[in-house]
């Protein structure tokens, strides 16, 4: 489950832009027409941005996220009135299931098998709306003009409101336990963007100003997601080494540091398996980065964290240190396979040090640091050791 706090940071930002746009939006008549001419090429311009970054960095799920609206602008354009508004009808109902379905698939190779399906469903989509909107079917159309509530969305349908209330309560489920906080939060703020978009179509401008809103999102998502490749790892979420060397640099003269490393790692792997063994990793990483005293844990590489303490001497880092210590060694750990389930421990053990004035760099404190580990280790494991 994720903290609130987490949650409000990263949804902060899409609802940021989501924002934005509604107040151009709603002061639209203050603003000069000429702008607003721009919106739609400049969707276009950072939609083929968004394609290009996909594409090369293989991260496909946008393309089947932008494509459909660059079709379904184009068929706002170019369609007659009465084709139009059943386009209307059909997207407002499909597009938000098509945004959860893409969502929740795997990022995969576009021309592995499961890539491939992706694209003949979606190419099936495509071609059930063109076929839907180019032979219009009136009893399928009453059907999903069916009435569910008292009050009236209109221009969208009971039904299109319906979905989108199902679908923006999984997102919200999803951004509550799921730990791609990044993908779930810009998602739900898409969703929502897209409906504000329909919702306020007859107002002018209201309709290219939410596409452009959702191309500026994504972008700003595919951004934050190669940085969250650079500096986060994958396995246990914690911040990596990079980031750490980062984050030292960017600190005063004073602040202190645990190197920590599990005990035995090595014999549970092969006791366990190693999937096991990932999994304790990442109990490990989720205590430490629960980590008291305004610290913040990194997975240094391996089954080795850091600890680092902003503005802490070594022995209120020990302190914090050695509760977390204390709490993983008395916390069980059940494992469950075919034939047995099991509980057991986890260690670690730790060495603490301050900066000091003689370390020249960030390395040099890591360093000092790794020798007052060796110490624990050789002292009987399952201890800090301030150096
Ligand atoms: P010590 O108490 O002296 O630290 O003993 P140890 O066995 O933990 O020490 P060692 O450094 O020799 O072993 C580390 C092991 O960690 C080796 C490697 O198989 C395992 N390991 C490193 N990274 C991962 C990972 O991402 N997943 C899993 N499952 N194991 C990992
Ligand atoms: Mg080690
Ligand atoms: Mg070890």
């Amino acid at each position: 489950m994720n903290s609130l706090k987490s949650v409000l940071l990263n949804i902060s930002i899409p609802f940021f832009i989501f924002l934005l746009f509604l107040f151009i939006a709603y002061y639209e008549a203050k603003i000069p027409e000429i702008i607003f001419n721009l919106v739609p090429y400049l969707f276009y311009g950072i939609s083929v941005l968004i394609l290009w970054v996909s594409w090369h960095f293989n991260r496909n799920r946008f393309i089947f996220i932008v494509v459909p609206l660059l079709l379904v602008n184009a068929g706002f354009e170019y369609l007659s009135a009465k084709k139009a508004t059943d386009l209307f009808l059909y997207v407002s109902l499909l597009y938000p299931l098509h945004l959860l379905i893409f969502l929740s698939l795997r990022e995969r190779g576009l021309f592995s098998i499961w890539g491939i399906l992706k694209i003949l469903f979606f190419l099936l989509e495509i071609g059930v709306v063109s076929y839907l909107v180019v032979n219009p079917n009136d009893s399928l159309i009453a059907l999903f003009k069916i009435k569910l509530f008292a009050a009236s969305f209109y221009p969208l349908q009971d039904l299109s409101f319906a979905i989108g209330i199902f679908v923006l309560f999984i997102m919200g489920a999803l951004l509550i336990f799921n730990r791609y906080l990044i993908y779930n939060s810009s998602f739900f703020v898409i969703t929502v963007t897209f409906y504000a978009g329909l919702y306020f179509i007859k107002t002018a401008h209201a309709y290219d100003l939410s596409m452009l809103a959702i191309g500026v999102i994504i972008f700003i998502l595919l951004i934050r997601e190669s940085y969250r490749l650079a500096f986060y790892d994958e396995l246990t979420s914690l911040p990596g080494r990079r980031a750490l060397v980062e984050d030292m640099a960017k600190l005063g003269m004073k602040y202190s540091l645990a190197m920590i490393d599990i005990d035995h790692f090595k014999k549970f792997n092969d006791t366990y398996g190693h999937d096991t063994g990932d999994e304790v990793l990442k109990m490990v990483a989720s205590r430490l980065a629960n980590v008291g005293g305004g610290g913040k844990a990194y997975r240094y590489g391996g089954e080795e964290f850091v600890l680092l303490f902003p503005s802490k001497d070594a022995d209120e880092s020990y302190t914090h240190t050695d509760i977390l210590r204390d709490a993983i060694a008395k916390s069980p750990f059940s494992i469950r396979n075919k034939k047995s389930s099991k509980t057991i421990y986890v260690n670690i053990s730790s060495g603490v040090v301050q900066k000091s004035s003689k370390d020249r760099d960030p390395f040099a404190v890591m360093k000092r640091a790794d020798n007052a580990l060796y110490k624990a280790k050789k002292a009987g494991r399952n201890q800090v050791i301030k150096a």
